[in-house]
Formats: C-alpha cells, sequence, structure tokens
C-alpha cells in the first residue's frame, strides 16, 4: 500500500473522487512502472568504471599491505606470502587492463580475493587480521551486485576461511574468527546492498515523477518532447507517417468562473482519460500546460490523427463531471512525418503548426478540427459519435 495511501490522503484533502482515482491511476503506473525488472539497480557504464577502479585499487592494497606483513613481523613464511603479495598486484594489472569487464568478471575478482586471503590464513594460522580483509571484496560485490551474488559470496569467505584454519591447524578459537568476520561482513555488505538498491529505486521513482503530470498523471511537457523527438527520428528513418494533435478545451476559463478551480481540475482529468481511451499502445498523450494537450500518433497519416480527434475532442462535449458540463474542445492536426508530412520540421516545428492551426479552429467556431496545410482544412466535430468512455 506505500505510496498508494499517501495518494488518496491527498486526493481526499484536495478533491473529489475523480482526482482520487486519476491519482490512484498515476502511482499505480508508476508502480507497475517500478515493478519491472529493476535494472536502474545494476551499475551503469560510469559506475561500472568507478568499480573497477576500486577493485584494482583494493588488489594493489592487499598486495601492499601482505607483502609489508611478510617484510616486517617474524612469520616464517615471508617467500609464500610475498608471492601472494605478487599475485594481488599481478591481479590488480590485469584488472587494470581489462576493458569495460562484465559484472561476472568483476565478482570472479572478488571471489579470486577470497581465496588469496585464506591461502595468508593458512599460511600464518595466527592470522591477526588476515580476516578483516575478507570485508573489502564482501563490500565491493554488495556494491554492484544482487542479493544472491551477495549471499553466494559470503557462502565462499566462509568455505574459504573454515578451511584455510583447517588447513593450518593452530588458530586459536576458530569459531569465535568465523563468527565475527561472517557477522561483520554480512552486516556491512547488506547494508551497502539495501542502501544502493534503496538509492537506484529512488532515483526511479524522481525520474518518473519528473514526467508525469501530477494532476492527469500524463506525460509532461518536458518527457513529451523527449519521446517525441525519438518517435519523429524513427518515423522518419522508417518512411512511416506520425500524426501530432494538439486539443485546447473550449470555453475552459467559464468552468472555473463558474464552478470553481476544483471543477475545473475534474474537467481536465477527465478530458485526460478521454484521451487515454482513444489512444492505442505506442501513442504519446501529454498535457501541455493549462488545458492544452498534445497526443503524439505514431502509424498515424493524416485521416487516422483527424478520427482520433473525432474521438478525442469529439467526445467531452455533453459528458458531464459533477455539476459541470464538459467543454467540447478544438484540434490542431499535423503530420509530422510521412505523405504530405512538415518535412525537415523539428518536433517545436510540428507542435507550432498544430497550435497555428488548432487556432484556426478556435476561430472558425470552436469544437472541430483543423489539419495544418494551405490552406488549413477544417473539420466540424459537432455531429461526432459520442465515445463511450466509462466514468
Ligand atoms: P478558448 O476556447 O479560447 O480556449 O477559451 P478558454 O477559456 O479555454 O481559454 P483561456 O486561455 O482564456 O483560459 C484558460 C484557462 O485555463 C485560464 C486558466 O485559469 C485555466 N487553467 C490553466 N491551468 C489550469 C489548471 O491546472 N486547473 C484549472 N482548474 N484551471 C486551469
Ligand atoms: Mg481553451
Amino acid at each position: 500500500m506505500r505510496g498508494l495511501l499517501p495518494a488518496l490522503v491527498v486526493g481526499a484533502r484536495t478533491g473529489g473522487p475523480m482526482q482520487v482515482r486519476a491519482r490512484i491511476a498515476a502511482v499505480r503506473s508508476w508502480r507497475r512502472a517500478l515493478a519491472r525488472p529493476d535494472t536502474s539497480a545494476l551499475p551503469d557504464a560510469w559506475d561500472r568504471v568507478l568499480i573497477q577502479r576500486a577493485a584494482v585499487w583494493m588488489f594493489v592494497g592487499g598486495g601492499g599491505v601482505n607483502g609489508m606483513t611478510a617484510l616486517t613481523s617474524d612469520v616464517e613464511v615471508t617467500g609464500p606470502l610475498l608471492v601472494v603479495s605478487g599475485l594481488l598486484v599481478l591481479i590488480a594489472v590485469e584488472l587494470a587492463l581489462l576493458r569495460r569487464p562484465r559484472l561476472w568478471v568483476l565478482q570472479a575478482h572478488a571471489a579470486a580475493g577470497v581465496v588469496l586471503v585464506g591461502v595468508v590464513v593458512a599460511l600464518v594460522g595466527d592470522a591477526g587480521l588476515a580476516p578483516v580483509y575478507l570485508l573489502w571484496p564482501a563490500v565491493l560485490v554488495a556494491w554492484f551486485s544482487s542479493w544472491r551474488a551477495l549471499a553466494v559470496h559470503l557462502a565462499l569467505l566462509t568455505f574459504v576461511l573454515v578451511t584455510a584454519m583447517a588447513v593450518h591447524g593452530g588458530v586459536e578459537r576458530p569459531l569465535d574468527t568465523v563468527v565475527a568476520v561472517l557477522v561483520t561482513a554480512a552486516v556491512i555488505a547488506g547494508l551497502i546492498t539495501f542502501l544502493t538498491r534503496r538509492q537506484a529505486r529512488l532515483r526511479a521513482e524522481l525520474a518518473l515523477a519528473a514526467d508525469t503530470d501530477p494532476l492527469t498523471g500524463l506525460l509532461n511537457r518536458r518527457a513529451f518532447e523527449v519521446r517525441a523527438v525519438v518517435a519523429l527520428a524513427r518515423a522518419r528513418e522508417r518512411g512511416s507517417p506520425l500524426g501530432l494533435v494538439l486539443f485546447d478545451l473550449d470555453h475552459f476559463k467559464r468552468v472555473n468562473d463558474d464552478h470553481g478551480h476544483h471543477w475545473g481540475d475534474e474537467v481536465l482529468v477527465r478530458f485526460a482519460r478521454v484521451l487515454r481511451a482513444a489512444s492505442r499502445d505506442g501513442d504519446l498523450v501529454a498535457r501541455l500546460g493549462g488545458e492544452g494537450f498534445v497526443v503524439l500518433l505514431p502509424g498515424a497519416a493524416e485521416r487516422d490523427a483527424v478520427a482520433y480527434t473525432r474521438r478525442g475532442a469529439g467526445a467531452p462535449g455533453g459528458q458531464s463531471v459533477g455539476p459541470v458540463t464538459v467543454p467540447t474542445a478544438s484540434a490542431g492536426v499535423v503530420t509530422a512525418a510521412g505523405p504530405g508530412g512538415a518535412a525537415g520540421g523539428s518536433v517545436g516545428d510540428a507542435v507550432r503548426l498544430a497550435d497555428a492551426a488548432m487556432y484556426a479552429a478556435k476561430a472558425a467556431g470552436r469544437h472541430r478540427t483543423a489539419v495544418w496545410g494551405d490552406p488549413i482544412r477544417l473539420t466540424d466535430l459537432t455531429a461526432a459519435a459520442a465515445l463511450d468512455v466509462a466514468t
């Protein structure tokens, strides 16, 4: 219920049942988006570079610390310890030379680090701080891996530590060492995994909120423009038509003046719902601001776009929301790509042309569709069949 309840409370405080429903729909669509495989939790290219660099320096640090211990303490296994140090540094160099290593390659390197620390424990026995170095790869794995990969890593860590102490045989209180290392690694690595995933989720939520108009749950202007640029480029590349329709409610100000902004908002929510119901998968429906809406229709030639305006602008007139009769709308259509399209223009150009057409529809008496061209052609929507939108 997280997210849904606050939406209801906000809706109940600021508006009627339609706003509550619109907010629930908006929150549900966010939740659906967030429920998809959480790819945002995976590190992006820049994160991977950071992870790779951190791993390289961990191997360099491990090699250095181990080498210093070998040379400065009176252990009898200086030679083998120096070999381990050499190996750690070699792995650091090899890792530094890899170009864009995959995640499993980084995980394998972390596992190699664990095995080499295990060799040190097996050689020295009274390992001093050696098991503490097992935390380094655990923290690294926690940074970029799933919970499952972390669990596998911790299992490997436990196995290596137990085996190493068994091989040496002279470690005092081995159980205490295993428990201390495992619990500490699990707590720190678990916390890092949790925080990393929460941050990724928060980032995804923010991105979604930044793209959504909070009143209607439609795309906002910014999100529309970003997606429309891609859709336009794709349509031109494929030579397929792309219709763009701009809607503006007729005499909307009267709704606010006669019934108050609350009912004005309800009308906007209803109109957004009509447009959504009239759209297909792949269409982009957005609120440009105020009572202006824009719809991008991939695959729609002029005739299809005009038909869409019959379903969109033709339907709301006559419907009622509370005490308000939903106003009609005027529409401007432009073919942004395809036969008869505004060749070479940008999304902004297409919106401007549709806007000019829409104002021609207003000037001609409202509740009609105007198709951009020379001359602009008008279609009366008054006789359009009302779309049956469940309320
Ligand atoms: P026209 O047929 O020429 O488009 O007339 P209109 O009254 O629809 O156009 P006008 O631009 O004069 O008025 C638009 C009004 O929309 C003015 C503004 O107060 C109102 N408005 C803009 N955004 C919102 C909103 O989010 N909620 C509400 N309730 N009103 C809004
Ligand atoms: Mg208007």
